[in-house]
């Protein structure tokens, strides 16, 4: 039987790994695609404290060999589900089944994605789903938004100071996001509202060179040329297998505060997968910090 049992190795995962080894714990961390989570996309991090530059791979694969030389054993299966019997916890994965006296959930979100052709092929070429990674690299150029919430009124009002010019695409008039955001980008004279909308075509030569828009009222089409696309969607968290066991909010994500403590004693949840305010790879971090020293203790409560 393992002490922890740590289910997702992004950021918030790996930390968890390194903070619960280095308080002699057991732990096993089950990944259903590769170590890194997100950030593996992100082509230059500036924003975290220690490197100016570091790529995405290159800090996941600094945060999974530091976890390792702890060792920390990782696992690359899909976890299922958990069943919980108070002392003991079991894990199951598409293969296997695994005990251990705590669990720590840290299987983060997924960016709702536009779903059209060549989107993926384009990431880190002109599409991109966060503006704070990749604002920077448009300072000067044409850039357009798409979406309507918190999320997409923020990023185009970070940009808007970057670049040249943003273009707002959202697929209705009215904004979820909040009125005073919408106020305030009305302001600006470089800011331009593509109301009633979706993008429905990346145009590309190598890089993104322009969007088609498609007016969902008209059925009219019209290409905007840009240099990079901002899809600021939503988000889809990765919860489904645990909902039986694990409270979720209404959106999905984990209902867990910044003790990350779930519903479930000796459960927790690190990461962009519970509910909270900002979704950051130094937040990440610091989760994975917090729930494994929650594990800890709560494993040493067991002895
Ligand atoms: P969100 O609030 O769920 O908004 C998603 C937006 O994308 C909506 O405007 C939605 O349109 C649009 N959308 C969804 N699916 C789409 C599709 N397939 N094609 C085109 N458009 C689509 O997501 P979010 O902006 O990421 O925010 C998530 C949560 O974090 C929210 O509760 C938000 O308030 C919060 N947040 C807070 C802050 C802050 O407080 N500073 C900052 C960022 C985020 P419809 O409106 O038509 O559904």
């Amino acid at each position: 039987m393992y002490d922890i049992i740590i289910i997702g190795a992004g950021p918030a995962g790996m930390t968890a790994a390194i903070y619960a080894r280095r308080a002699s714990k057991s732990v096993l961390v089950l990944e259903a695609l590769t170590y890194g989570g997100q950030i593996i996309n992100t082509p230059d991090i500036e924003n975290y404290p220690v490197a100016a530059h570091i790529s995405g791979f290159e800090f996941a694969t600094k945060v999974y060999e530091q976890a390792e030389a702890l060792g920390a054993e990782f696992v690359f299966e899909k976890a299922v589900g958990i069943t919980d019997s108070g002392t003991c916890k079991k894990v199951k994965t598409t293969e296997n089944e695994y005990e251990c006296k705590a669990v720590i959930i840290a299987t983060g979100s997924a960016n709702r994605k536009l779903g059209i052709e060549g989107e993926d092929g384009l990431v880190g070429r002109g599409v991109s789903y966060c503006a704070t990674c990749d604002g920077a690299f448009y300072r000067g150029k044409t850039v357009a938004v798409a979406g309507g919430g918190n999320t997409a009124l923020e990023d185009a009002l970070y940009l808007a100071d970057l670049a040249e010019k943003v273009y707002i695409v959202h697929r209705r008039d009215s904004f979820r996001g909040d009125e005073t955001t919408v106020n305030t980008l009305k302001q600006r004279s470089n800011v331009e509202f593509v109301y009633n909308s979706n993008v429905t075509k990346l145009i590309a030569d190598k890089r993104l060179t322009a969007i088609e828009v498609t007016d969902k009222l008209t059925g009219e089409t019209r290409e905007i040329p840009v240099d990079g696309l901002f899809v600021a969607i939503g988000r889809v968290p990765e919860n489904r297998g645990f909902a039986q066991l694990i409270t979720l909010d209404d959106a999905g994500y984990i209902s867990a505060g910044e003790d990350c403590l779930t519903n479930v004693p000796g459960i927790f949840a690190a990461g962009d997968g519970r509910t909270k305010d900002v979704r950051q790879l130094v937040t990440a971090a610091s989760d994975g910090a917090v729930a494994a020293t929650a594990a800890v203790r709560f494993v040493a409560s067991l002895e």
